[in-house]
């Protein structure tokens, strides 16, 4: 089949906020009330008089990197390279509205295809320039901003350019993307087929298939639909010291399927070029509810138990009481009395059988273990909502308040403590006033992920208030015996606290690969590997 490019482009993001430009700024009316009853409220508007430090790169290398994309495609001016300069988390959001574009890159690289990502591979070894991958640009964990210490300087290599569905192969239920199709340009080609992904994370509106894959992603739907990881069937990566084509069948025993180090290397091993998916046929039926449980750990029992039965619905989140008390409080939330205590989402989608089949078994298991039922408006207001939290952040900045998330992951039986103590450690290190919310985010049979959000007086200086919380966070996760990270991948922010999880051996294993697929180091500098 030729290749199919969406008829529809997500817009630019604008450097300083989240998502789309034409989103309303400003915090509705009765928000801002309620948000005024908890935070001192103040406007802080980011600075607008950003100047960036002239490009490194001597003509040469930009002579030889015109040579390999094409000489429109080569861009040093500062608007690009403001927008490709470090990621969307909160600090990354702080550090842009303050001004400081210290990390910008140098050039913006945009190439058309694998064989472009080769030729650009080849100029950075010989000049040895940094390559920093970029997909959606919605990294959280620090994984766009590379060290380009003893090289000469650092190239944004823009996947926007390869935006295609190349291949689809309905018998085996399988389609091959391009790494930069977002995840609503993915998903309406496959749509034009009558199939879909199926992967929804919040980031959804921007984040690309080629970042999915290389941070190990994990969507609201991945109850039912699975991680990232898992619906990857094949991979073609350009490294340095060549291609790397895997995934010739669905699964072999062919030594250790190494798939699963390119999956999650964050640019460090290769530039993710073509991903084959698993797809599977569009939904005919969804349909969301709620459910209330008198606590969480009720709530995360009776998750614990349909993982263990094999009864998961397509989507499985579970509000602590305080999420749960935000959301009432939202006016454009979940509302209602019947919603107190801690708030279940479930949600099918599927075959009106399938979905009525599983609907009502879980529904038995859920009402047997204690839970109310709410109905399906505190589900479709859940789903009509899923992906705005990013904007109100922004509106919440705006207004002198720091939100910012974090995640993990550990067995059931660590669960009350790893949620304890991290509970503590934010609590304990920013203070009165603070509030932390936690939800179960992603389910398995042997344990969950906890996803927290914090909000707290940003002060006069955020960064200086939020950094030694996340640090805080962190060391609360490696002493709870958790994951570091369950899907905003390791990046530069967690890359100190991965020895402990993974060990020294484990250490080595990784600056082994990245020795023979990467033998100058030019591939994103300093991202995860310890
Ligand atoms: C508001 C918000 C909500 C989020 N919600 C979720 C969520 O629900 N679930 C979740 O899993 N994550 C979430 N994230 C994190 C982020 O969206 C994911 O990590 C996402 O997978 C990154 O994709 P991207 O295309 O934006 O990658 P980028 O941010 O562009 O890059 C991420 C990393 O991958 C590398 N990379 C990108 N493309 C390639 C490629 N083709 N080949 C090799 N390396 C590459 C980059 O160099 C970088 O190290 C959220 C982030 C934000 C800001």
């Amino acid at each position: 089949m030729t290749t199919e490019r969406p008829a529809v482009l997500q817009p630019e993001m604008p450097p300083t906020r989240w998502g789309d430009p034409a989103h309303p700024v400003g915090l509705p009316d009765g928000v801002r009330d309620l948000v005024g009853l908890v935070f001192d409220i103040r406007d802080t508007p980011a600075r607008a008089d950003v100047v960036l430090a002239a490009p490194r790169l001597g003509d040469a290398a930009l002579a030889a990197l015109r040579a390999a994309v094409g000489e429109a495609h080569v861009v040093t001016d500062d608007g690009l390279r403001r927008h490709r300069t470090r990621g969307k988390s909160t600090p990354d959001l702080l550090r842009q509205r303050a001004g400081d574009l210290s990390d910008a890159p140098d050039v913006v690289v945009r190439p058309a295809g694998h064989d472009e990502v080769v030729a650009v591979l080849a100029v950075a070894q010989e000049h040895r320039i940094a390559v920093v991958p970029f997909g959606g640009g919605t990294a959280v964990t620090g994984g766009l901003v590379a060290d380009a210490a003893g090289l000469a300087g650092v190239v944004s290599l823009d996947l926007g350019r390869m935006r295609g569905l190349l291949a689809v192969d309905p018998v085996s239920s399988t389609a091959t993307l391009e790494p930069g199709l977002r995840g609503p340009e993915a998903e309406a080609l496959l749509a034009g087929h009558g199939l879909m992904l199926g992967h929804f994370p919040q980031s959804f509106e921007y984040a690309t298939i080629g970042g999915f894959a290389a941070t190990r992603s994990s969507g609201q739907s991945s109850a039912g639909y699975g991680r990232f990881d898992a619906m990857v069937v094949g991979l073609r990566v350009a490294t340095p010291a060549g291609e790397v084509r895997l995934g010739s069948a669905p699964a072999n025993a062919s030594g250790p399927d190494l798939r699963e180090l390119f999956l999650g290397s964050e640019g460090a091993f290769g530039v993710i070029t073509e991903v084959t998916v698993r797809v599977r046929p569009l939904p005919e039926v969804k349909e969301y509810e709620g459910w209330r449980w008198a606590s969480f750990a009720e709530g995360a029992d009776a998750m614990r138990v349909l993982a263990q039965s094999d009864l998961l619905p397509t989507v499985l989140r579970l509000s602590d009481e305080n999420e749960t008390a935000i959301n009432l409080a939202d006016p454009s939330g979940i509302g209602g009395e019947s919603a107190a205590g801690c708030l279940m989402i479930t949600g099918y989608e599927g075959t009106p059988e399938a979905v009525a089949a599983k609907r009502a078994a879980v529904t038995a298991v859920l009402t047997g273990l204690g839970g109310t039922a709410l109905g399906r408006e505190p589900g479709e207001a859940w789903a009509s909502g899923r992906f705005g939290a990013p904007y109100l952040r922004d509106n919440l900045l705006d207004v002198g308040v720091l939100v910012e998330t974090l995640e993990t992951a550990t067995f059931w039986s660590n669960r009350q403590n790893l949620y304890d103590r991290v509970k503590a450690a934010l609590t304990a290190e920013l203070g009165e006033g603070t509030m932390v919310l936690c939800h179960v985010s992603h389910v398995y049979a042997t344990g969950c992920s906890l996803y927290f959000t914090v909000a707290t007086p940003a002060g006069d200086d955020p960064l200086e208030r939020w950094l030694p919380a996340k640090a805080a966070a962190c060391e609360a996760i490696v002493a709870s015996g958790a994951a570091i990270t369950h899907h905003h991948a390791v990046g530069t922010d967690h890359k100190p606290y991965l020895t402990a999880e993974i060990g020294e051996v484990g250490a080595a294993v990784l600056r082994a690969v990245k020795q023979a697929v990467d033998p100058a180091g030019v591939l994103n500098p300093g991202v995860l590997i310890p």
